[in-house]
């Protein structure tokens, strides 16, 4: 299987006091996998996950995403694979803004695809079902949604947009134990569709239902391993 996001020399340096690099010799990210990126505080957890959604810059080294060498393509260019191609779930308000759920999404569908209203209301709806968004929240503003709710309503984007990519930073530690056990879940199934799903998480105890587990430790890769994970909250498979 072709990696959607691969990764050679990545460095990224900040001159704060310590100063503080990043850097990644070699990252492999693949379509259907759930990867936990993991690490203490101030380990490069972010700072990863923003150069791999496009939202930063790398300052060198090389990143490929979607088969698209990043270094090499212009401004505009770069903004429509990430438009077309991931979807990046940011640290505190989870990049939604204070509107109903189908609303945000079918306003996303359309500033990148030009889709139109009824076609939009549709894929949103469809997307937020995905993502278990109790229907009678559809057109709810945001402010007024739990914190598991705003989770199915990011997730809900990446189903709707069909970004291959989503990569979300920190969403869990806003959540009850079963809330989060719930969003988990969803990131699972999201990864069991075919979407490359990366969550940056601070949980050692869900880390077993993750595929796959790397660990940062001052701004480098300490360990990366691979896992069957557990699955929860779906039938076993009969014999
Ligand atoms: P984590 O997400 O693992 O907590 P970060 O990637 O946010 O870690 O930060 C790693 C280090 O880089 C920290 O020391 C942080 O202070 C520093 N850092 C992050 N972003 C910037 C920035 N834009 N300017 C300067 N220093 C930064
Ligand atoms: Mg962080």
């Amino acid at each position: 299987m072709r990696p959607t996001l691969v990764v050679r020399g990545l460095t990224q340096t900040f001159g704060g006091n310590p100063p503080f690099t990043l850097s990644i010799p070699w990252l492999e990210l693949f379509p259907g996998e759930l990867t936990y990126i993991g690490g203490p505080s101030g380990s490069g957890k972010s700072t990863l996950i923003k150069l791999l959604a496009l939202e930063t810059r790398p300052p060198a080294g090389d990143l490929w995403t979607l088969d698209r060498h990043i270094n090499s393509l212009p401004d505009h260019q770069r903004d429509d694979l990430r438009g077309g191609g991931i979807t990046y779930i940011p640290q505190g308000d989870l990049g939604l803004v204070d509107q109903p759920p189908v609303e945000i999404i079918r306003r996303l569908l359309f500033d990148y695809e030009g889709v139109d209203f009824a076609e939009g209301t549709r894929r949103a709806e469809y997307g937020l079902a995905r993502a278990k968004l109790p229907p009678e929240r559809f057109y709810t503003r945001v402010k007024l949604l739990s914190g598991g709710e705003k989770a199915r309503v990011a997730i809900g984007k990446a189903y709707a947009a069909e970004r291959p990519i989503c990569l979300a930073d920190e969403i869990l530690p806003a959540l009850d134990e079963e809330t989060r056990m719930d969003i988990v879940d969803l990131f699972q199934e999201l990864a069991e569709d075919g979407f490359t799903v990366v969550i940056v998480a601070h949980q050692p105890n869900l880390r077993n239902r993750f595929h796959r587990v790397v660990e940062l430790d001052r701004g480098q890769i300490r360990s990366d391993q691979r896992y069957a994970p557990v699955v929860r909250g779906r039938p076993q498979a009969t014999p």
